[in-house]
C-alpha cells in the first residue's frame, strides 16, 4: 500500500469488466461472483468494482472470460469536439505515468452520429496527450515520449455515448501458455473452460474426450479439478505498470499455487484417432503441470467403451467446414451416435457447427446452446445421462 501512495495518485477503486464471447456472459458472471464479486450480467461483458488485486486475480482466475478492462469512463458524444472534451476530461493522470505508451488501440462505432473509426481514434488520442501535457507541464506542441510500459486504450461509441477503457490482459485469456502445438482445428481454451463449467460435470465424475486433438478439453478440466488458477503460465499487461505493485501480484499468484490441489484423483481420459495428436496433447498437459492427471491415447471413437457409470463425454469432432467433407462427417457423426448409445448414465456435450448433427447422429439433445469458436456458429448439443439409482441391499 505505501508503495501505491508513493507512486502518486493512482485509483484505489477501478470499475472493471470481463469481456466474454457471446453465449458466455453467465459463466464468467458466475466466476466472478464465486471470487466473492457482485457483477451485472450484459450481452458480451460483465461489470463489476474492484481494487488493483482485483484485476490480479479476475485476470489470473477466470477460466471462461476474454480480457479484464477498465472502465476510464462513459460519457455523451455526438461530435468530435464532445470526444475530445469528454476524453479531455477523464482522469488519465491516475493511470498514465510519464513515458507511458498509449496506443488507442481500438475504435468502434455502432449506431451513432460519429462513425469514422480512424477520426475517433486520432482525436482520442490527441485529447489523451493534450490532458497529459498539461497535468505532467509539458510544453504543448512537443510530442510526449513514449518509451514505457504499455496502455492500450480502446474507444467504443454505441448510441452516441462513448466508453472509453484500457485493457488490463494484454494478449488475450485464451492463451494461458500451455498450449504449444494446436493441430488443426482447436478450440480456444477459455470456450473449453466455459463449455465444462455449462457441463454437469464434477471432479469426482470420469469424463471422455475422445476427439481430444491438443487435449484443452482435458487440460482444463484438470485445472479446475486441482483448482489451479488459469493464468499462472503466463504474463499480463498490468504487470508492466508501475502502480501494479508487484509484491501483491507475487502475493496472489503464490496464494494460487499455495490452492493447487495435488493429491486429488480425477478420472480424465483423452483420445484420438491421430497419434500425432496424442502426442501433442500429452507434451501440452506437462506443460500445463496436469499430466498427471490425464490419460491420453491412440483410439477410434468408435472403439470406445466403457463400464463406468455416470460420467460425462464431451467432445468437439471434425466438422465439414474444418477437416472433413462432408460424407465422412455423416458417417463419423452416425458412428458416434451408435458407439455412444449404450452409455445410457453418461451424460453427452458436442461442439459442432452441423445443424444437421442430431440427425446423423441419431438423437434429439435435451438441450442446444449457440456458441461462437472464433467467428464460426457453432452449437453446443447436450444430452442428459439417465440417473442411476443406487442399490439398496
Ligand atoms: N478440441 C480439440 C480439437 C478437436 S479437432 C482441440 O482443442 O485441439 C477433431 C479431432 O478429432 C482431430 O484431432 C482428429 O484427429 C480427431 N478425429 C477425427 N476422427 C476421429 C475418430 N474417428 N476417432 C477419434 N478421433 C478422431
Amino acid at each position: 500500500m505505501l508503495a501505491f501512495i508513493l507512486r502518486g495518485r493512482m485509483k484505489i477503486k477501478f470499475k472493471l469488466i470481463a469481456t466474454a464471447a457471446a453465449g458466455l456472459e453467465a459463466v464468467v458472471g458466475r466466476e466472478i461472483r464465486n471470487l466473492g464479486l457482485e457483477c451485472q450480467v450484459e450481452n458480451g461483458r460483465v461489470r463489476f468494482d474492484g481494487t488493483v488485486e482485483t484485476i490480479i486475480e479476475t485476470n489470473l482466475w477466470l477460466r471462461a472470460a476474454d480480457r479484464i478492462k477498465i472502465v476510464v469512463g462513459s460519457f455523451s458524444a455526438k461530435t468530435f469536439e464532445e470526444l475530445f472534451q469528454g476524453i479531455f476530461a477523464l482522469d488519465w493522470e491516475n493511470y498514465l505515468p510519464l513515458g507511458a505508451k498509449f496506443p488507442i488501440a481500438k475504435a468502434k462505432c455502432v449506431k451513432s452520429k460519429l462513425h469514422n473509426e480512424p477520426s475517433v481514434q486520432a482525436i482520442s488520442k490527441k485529447a489523451v496527450v493534450k490532458k497529459l501535457q498539461k497535468h505532467y507541464a509539458r510544453p504543448e506542441g512537443v510530442p510526449l515520449i513514449e518509451n514505457g510500459a504499455e496502455f492500450k486504450i480502446e474507444v467504443s461509441i454505441l448510441k452516441d455515448v462513448a466508453t472509453v477503457l484500457i485493457d488490463t490482459t494484454g494478449f488475450s485469456l485464451f492463451k494461458r501458455g500451455y498450449r504449444t502445438e494446436k493441430g488443426g482445428a482447436p478450440i480456444k481454451e477459455n470456450m473449453a473452460a466455459a463449455i465444462l463449467l455449462l457441463s454437469n460435470w464434477y471432479p469426482d465424475k470420469p469424463l471422455i474426450d475422445p476427439t481430444c486433438g491438443s487435449g484443452t478439453f482435458c487440460i482444463e478440466a484438470a485445472m479446475i479439478g486441482m483448482n489451479m488458477a488459469p493464468g499462472l503460465h503466463r504474463h499480463f499487461a498490468f504487470e508492466e505498470w508501475n502502480w501494479v505493485d508487484s509484491d501483491l501480484v507475487g502475493r496472489v499468484r503464490a496464494r494460487a499455487l499455495g490452492q493447487i490441489k495435488q493429491d486429488i484423483q480425477l478420472d480424465i481420459l483423452g483420445a484420438d484417432i491421430d497419434a500425432r495428436m496424442v502426442e501433442i496433447a500429452k507434451r501440452n498437459a506437462e506443460e500445463a503441470g496436469v499430466s498427471e492427471q490425464i490419460v491420453f491415447k491412440q483410439m477410434r471413437l468408435q472403439d470406445l467403451h466403457t463400464d463406468k457409470i455416470n460420467g460425462v463425454i464431451v467432445s468437439n469432432p471434425p466438422y465439414g467446414e474444418r477437416l472433413l467433407d462432408d460424407d465422412a462427417v455423416t458417417k463419423l457423426y452416425q458412428e458416434m451416435g451408435q458407439t455412444f448409445e449404450p452409455l445410457k448414465t453418461w451424460s453427452k456435450f458436442i461442439l459442432t457447427s452441423d445443424e444437421a448433427f442430431e440427425a446423423k447422429f441419431g438423437s434429439q439433445a435435451d438441450k442446444k446452446r449457440k456458441l461462437y469458436n472464433g467467428t464460426l456458429k457453432v452449437d453446443l448439443y447436450q444430452y442428459f445421462g439417465q440417473r442411476v439409482k443406487r442399490q439398496i441391499d
